[in-house]
């Protein structure tokens, strides 16, 4: 994670930070599912998880609306294809894994 992230806490700010840690968390579970059982991601999903971060926080739509109501379509098709993949395989997990811990 960069750490230039902006210090303020407004709620745009948390907002941001929630929407990172959730694509993050999906990430990870898709990287250890999918491509290796380490702690750290390997190259192309930290790549993944970069541009993701840097679209979230330079989008200039307030409030953002769901990336799929989206007008403007932000990612370039290359990585929309893979987090869409991340999202699907990921999805499902996480939330077995969220009722898990209840
Ligand atoms: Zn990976």
């Amino acid at each position: 994670m960069p750490s230039d992230k902006p210090t303020s806490s407004s709620d745009k700010v948390n907002d941001l930070d929630k929407d990172i840690s959730i694509i993050s968390s999906f990430i990870h579970i898709y990287c250890q599912g999918k491509h290796a059982d380490k702690e750290n991601l390997c190259p192309e999903c930290q790549d993944l998880l970069d541009y993701a971060y840097q679209r979230r926080r330079l989008c200039p739509l307030d409030p953002k609306p769901a990336c799929k109501n989206c007008p403007i379509h932000c990612y370039k098709p290359e990585y929309r294809e893979k987090i869409r993949q991340v999202m699907r395989y990921s999805g499902k997990r996480f939330y077995k894994l969220a009722l898990f811990h209840k």
